[in-house]
């Protein structure tokens, strides 16, 4: 692996990818990936992603995002997403993504939280079709190179200045990568849960890197249950049923076969009746049924769920489907500002690794996507705009011995993690009832 680079990119989902091709074509960048490059969480988006559909729709849509965050959202932050989301998709469909259509236009569905259809989608493998596409597009940039199967370890960094990462390579070396800027997009934190719809290698290492750092985090007490995955006791991600299911009219049901929540409302509220249920019946699960949803419309719209439920032995156009809560979104991560800034000069943090406050206490359903895309986007027009960084003169910061034993490091970082997660939940429990109290 190369030394040097302009800007250095940690993470191949769609904020790492995006963030590259916003950079101008005439700056050096390297992507590194701890796993093969289709191997992010990006590829495995299902519902779609939102779009502000018209002016009348803006007012409803915040709203909505605001509502299922439980109003701990930051307004300027949900305010830019949504205003800079008719331009991101346009940029996608320049890169030959596809989204649905119908009588000509573009179609939109709805899900869980959203008191209006407003979320394009390709069949239910939305992330496959745009994070696919960005791959592509990377890979005809001869600015930009890849590096699979390479491991950030920690950041090179002094006096709070960030001046590239220390990488594990896929021969088992570990490197200094000196860069101009560094971004941090590393997804979520699932591979630290035992039930996950997250790829098992995000395990919040750029979390652990912050904390060691004493790099500002923000919200990471807040962490999404997703009301519906596959039920099944063999270990693994889990598999999403995703909410657009039930946006088109599949409905739960309790052991007596009767419904016992509007499945239409946010995540952590049917997370909530799901998991009182599951007590009040005392079984693992409770049963998804599609019947209220015509065959075509079925194989049509929800393909990948059909032939993955099939494989599991269940046919979901003839027969309820078991479903459990688990984990499967990060809400907080590292504080960063509408631009990705985070509190380290020259470091960025984007996509779900990073906290802007656009969620809040709970993400709206096909926002994620968007919002990474849009501040990873962000972040590229400010590097672009910053003057050319300088490299550090002598690489005094990589002392290689720190990193003789990676797995007791990555056990230390699971453990801060998790430790830092249910220290905030507690101090974010007690204001919570001492403003209860007091108002
Ligand atoms: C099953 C599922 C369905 C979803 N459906 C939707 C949906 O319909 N709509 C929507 O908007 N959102 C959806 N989401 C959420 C959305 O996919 C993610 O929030 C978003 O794609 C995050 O993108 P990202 O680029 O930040 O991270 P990711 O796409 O997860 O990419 C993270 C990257 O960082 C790399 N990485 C991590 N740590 C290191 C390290 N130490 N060194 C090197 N590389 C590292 C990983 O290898 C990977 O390349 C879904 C998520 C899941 C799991």
């Amino acid at each position: 692996m190369e030394r040097e680079t302009e800007v250095v990119i940690v993470g191949t989902g769609a904020a790492g990818l995006f963030c590259a091709l916003q950079l101008p074509e005439s700056t050096k960048i390297t992507i590194i990936t701890k796993a093969e490059a289709e191997g992010s969480d990006s590829f495995l988006a299902q519902g779609g992603i939102c779009m502000l559909r018209s002016e009348e729709d803006y007012e409803p849509y915040f709203e909505d995002t605001m509502k299922a965050g439980h109003y701990k959202n930051n307004p300027e932050s949900v305010e830019m997403m949504i205003r800079s989301s008719q331009e991101i998709i346009d940029l996608l469909i320049g890169y030959g993504v596809e989204f649905e259509h119908q009588d000509g236009k573009l179609a939109f569905t709805r899900e869980g939280g959203h008191s209006k259809p407003r979320i394009l989608f390709h069949e239910d493998i939305t992330g496959k079709e745009i994070t696919g596409k960005l791959l592509e597009q990377v890979k005809k940039r001869s600015n930009i190179t890849i590096y699979e199967h390479t491991e950030m370890v920690d950041v090179l960094c002094e006096n709070n200045i960030c001046y590239g990462i220390i990488a594990l390579d896929s021969r088992g070396g570990v490197t200094a990568l000196q860069a101009g800027h560094t971004v941090l997009a590393c997804g979520g934190i699932g591979g630290l849960y035992r039930h996950s719809t997250n790829f098992s290698h995000l395990t919040g290492d750029a979390i652990a890197i912050a904390l060691r750092h004493h790099i500002t985090l923000k919200d990471v007490n807040f962490v999404q249950i997703h009301p519906t995955t596959l039920y099944s006791e063999k270990p693994g991600r889990r598999f999403l049923i995703s909410e657009s299911v039930r946006g088109e009219g599949a409905v739960l049901y309790n052991a007596k076969m009767e419904r016992f929540v509007d499945e239409l409302l946010p995540r952590d509220v049917v997370t909530h009746a799901i998991l009182e249920q599951m007590e009040v019946d005392d079984v693992p699960y409770v049963w998804l049924s599609m019947e209220g949803i015509a065959k075509k419309d079925i194989l049509g719209h929800f393909p990948n769920i059909y032939k993955r439920c099939l494989e599991e032995g269940y046919d979901v156009t003839k027969e309820c489907i078991p479903v459990v809560p688990g984990q499967h979104y990060f809400m907080g991560g590292i504080q960063s500002d509408l631009e990705g800034r985070t509190s380290m000069k020259r470091l960025y943090a984007v996509g779900e690794t990073s906290c802007n406050g656009v969620h809040g206490a709970n993400r709206l359903a096909s926002n994620s996507l968007l919002e990474s895309l849009v501040f990873a986007r962000r972040a590229a027009m400010d590097m672009a705009q910053a003057e050319p960084q300088k490299l550090a003169e002598e690489n005094t910061m990589f002392h290689q011995e720190t990193y003789t034993d990676l797995k007791k490091l990555r056990q230390e970082n699971r453990t801060l993690v998790l430790q830092e997660i249910e220290r905030m939940k507690k101090e974010y429990e007690q204001q919570h009832n001492h403003d209860l109290k007091c108002g």
